[in-house]
């Protein structure tokens, strides 16, 4: 595997691979690697001739009081491990590669970066959205490999890779999980042991509102209510939000019909954590 760290010697690279005919799948992270993250990179894997991921804590996507300085690295286990899944690049620009001086220039997907995430965290998906693009521009990528367990991000890029016309497929994958349930996450390092317990009711939250769904429940309120209350169980758990969204708009749904998204923001003690699921009929 090698290692470039300049956004030259990427682009480099994927041009010539592309002349040879190669196909680049890619996989963005902010690194601390986990199972989740190398799902994506072994979807990729049988998907592509070549694979390239990256490790670039992205500062843009933080809000002021956010967990920058603290968010977890350990890049010589990252490295061992993205080697270990086959990939052929690691990226991992410096910050000074990404917006050096002069830098002017961002990408405002409107409509699905407003609900949820959006409104606690303004800013976060314009950040999110601009390293994005500048990252597939960088690697050029024919696929590109993104979690579900970051829904309204994964409808964020789709959003803004349909109307600015970026050749590159998104690939949504599925979240992977703890034995237990909780969705894997560089920030489940900062739970204490007692908290880690406590986390596992967002996943068990969901599941109460699957139950709902599989017995074709039609009253939004219900599933709200159930998710709530097993979320107020846990004496370090406060939800930011619990919604039941229509999967395309992120726009909160009152009744169901055969589609739509549990999904959640919570926080156990200082952790912020995240999680949703998919119910289709
Ligand atoms: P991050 O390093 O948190 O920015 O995540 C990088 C990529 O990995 C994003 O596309 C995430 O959605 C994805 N990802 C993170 N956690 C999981 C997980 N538990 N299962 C699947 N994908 C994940």
């Amino acid at each position: 595997m090698e290692t470039i760290a300049t956004v030259s010697e990427m682009t480099a690279w994927s041009r010539g691979q592309l002349r040879l005919g190669e196909t680049i799948g890619f996989v963005p992270t902010m690194g601390y690697l986990h199972e989740g993250h190398l799902s994506l990179m072994h979807l990729a894997r049988t998907e592509n001739s070549k694979v390239v991921a990256s490790i670039f804590v992205n500062p843009t996507q933080f809000g002021t009081n956010e967990d920058l300085s603290t968010y977890p690295r350990d890049p010589e286990s990252d490295t061992a491990k993205c080697s270990h899944e086959g990939v052929d690049v690691l990226f991992m620009p410096d910050v000074n590669q990404i917006d050096g001086e002069g830098y002017q220039t961002f990408v405002e997907v409107e409509g699905v970066s407003g609900p949820l995430c959006g409104l606690s965290r303004p800013g976060h998906f314009k950040g999110v959205a601009t390293v994005v693009l500048k990252l597939l521009n960088m690697v050029k990528p024919s696929a590109a490999y993104f979690g579900m367990k970051d829904y309204q991000q994964l409808r964020v890029i789709m959003t803004m890779v349909r109307d600015l016309n970026v050749d590159t497929r998104i690939v949504a994958c599925p979240t992977i999980r703890e034995a237990d349930g909780l969705a894997m996450s560089s920030r489940n390092a900062y739970l204490s042991r007692d908290q880690r317990k406590q986390a596992v009711c967002l996943s068990e939250a969901l599941a109460k509102a699957k139950e709902l769904f599989d017995r074709s429940e039609p009253d939004a309120a219900k599933y709200l209510g159930a998710m709530t209350a097993r979320i107020e169980q846990e004496p370090d758990a406060e939800p930011e939000y619990i919604k039941l969204v229509d999967p395309d708009t992120l726009e909160d749904l009152t009744s169901v019909r055969n589609r739509c998204l549990a999904v959640m923001a919570v926080r156990v003690g200082n952790t912020r954590l995240i999680d949703n699921m998919l119910f289709e009929a």
